[in-house]
């Protein structure tokens, strides 16, 4: 057992500091199902994440997870659990496919996503300073709320709204951002968003066993958005099948326990063959 709990890159402020712990759920056939009819009801990528969090977090930041506290996390920190989830819930999980850029080959090479590097939260996270003109702005680290806010808008005012819906102002003052924002403008706003805000590695190089060559390749940190809920149907069907016992029951029983039944199947179909 690891006891080294792994802790949020940037975390929620609470408090005056921030808080960085979480917990999943126990897996089991209930939440497996459950994660597929959330990301079939979503609309969006940032939609099916929070639905994702929502059904399979236990707790967020020393609370039970709410929509608001789930939305409010930086996109890092999305990236990060929706990753833990993935391992959690995929078999096999230490394997990934990839096209050769050199010689087109398909190979599999392995790899631990959980290991990959992740840069930390910079120094006055989750709020960056940039200088506009002659007014000191103030950004807060763009959040999953902020990208469900602006994921339906037109490709060429997203940047720019997504920007704005992230300026703190306080109260009595007015924006210091101007009217209208020029791309140098935007550019300074991001470099300095970028600065404080946690990051994660979402590309791995892999060496392709029949050139050689070496390969870039990205490993989607949402990927288990593309989870397959029919292998949970189809282990209940052979407990059902073979121990006669209720779709219910089946569901409710812990992951390695069910996948320890099925093993206990197959070894026993193998001394009667
Ligand atoms: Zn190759």
């Amino acid at each position: 057992m690891n006891l080294d709990r792994p802790t949020l890159p940037g975390g929620l402020p609470f408090a005056g500091s921030l808080r960085r712990d979480f917990a999943f759920r126990p897996i089991d056939g209930r939440l497996e199902l459950q994660l597929a009819d959330v990301l079939d009801a979503a609309e969006s990528t940032p939609e099916a994440v929070s639905g994702a969090l929502m059904a399979s977090l236990a707790s967020l930041c020393g609370a039970v997870p709410e929509r608001a506290a789930v939305d409010a996390l930086c996109v890092a920190d999305r990236q990060f659990l929706m990753r833990h989830l993935a391992s959690l819930l995929t078999r096999h999980s230490g394997w990934f496919e990839a096209a050769c850029s050199h010689c087109s080959a398909r190979f599999d090479f392995p790899l631990d996503p959980l290991a990959l590097p992740a840069k930390p939260a910079g120094e006055g996270f989750p709020v960056a300073r940039v200088r506009i003109g002659q007014r000191q702005v103030r950004l807060r680290v763009p959040s999953g709320g902020d990208q469900i806010r602006v994921v339906g808008l037109p490709e060429a005012g997203r940047r720019e709204a997504l920007l704005r819906g992230l300026e703190l102002i306080e109260a009595g003052t007015a924006s210091g951002l101007p009217g209208r924002l020029g791309p140098e403008q935007m550019a300074r706003c991001e470099a300095a968003l970028e600065a404080v805000a946690p990051e994660l590695a979402c590309q791995v190089l892999a060496e392709c066993p029949d050139c050689g060559g070496q390969n870039r390749v990205e490993v989607d940190p949402y990927r288990v958005l593309a989870h397959d809920p029919d292998q949970t149907l189809q282990d209940v069907h052979h407990l059902a099948w073979y121990y006669h016992w209720a779709e219910a029951e089946i569901l409710a029983m812990p992951r390695a326990r069910r996948a320890r039944y099925l093993q206990l199947i197959d070894a026993a179909r193998g001394m009667s063959q």
